[in-house]
């Protein structure tokens, strides 16, 4: 099993990972933060294109 995570201490806020890949990701407007709302994944394309393209890095895929 795959875990998608977000390490909410280093999240900008930014949404990128939200627009790139919005079955996985959401955005907490309250927290302005995003979110995993789906750990087990989905499209591995698109969560890959997240985890380039976040500026702090803060995505990461375990196997668990
Ligand atoms: Fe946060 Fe990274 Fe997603 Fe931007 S791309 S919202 S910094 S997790």
């Amino acid at each position: 099993m795959l875990e998608v995570r977000i390490d909410q201490e280093e999240c900008i806020g930014c949404e990128t990972c939200v627009e790139l890949c919005p079955d996985v990701f959401t955005f907490d407007s309250v927290q302005n933060k995003a979110y995993v709302s789906t750990p087990e994944g989905g499209d591995q394309e698109c969560i890959e294109e997240a985890i380039a393209s976040c500026p702090v890095s803060c995505i990461t895929v375990e196997e668990t």
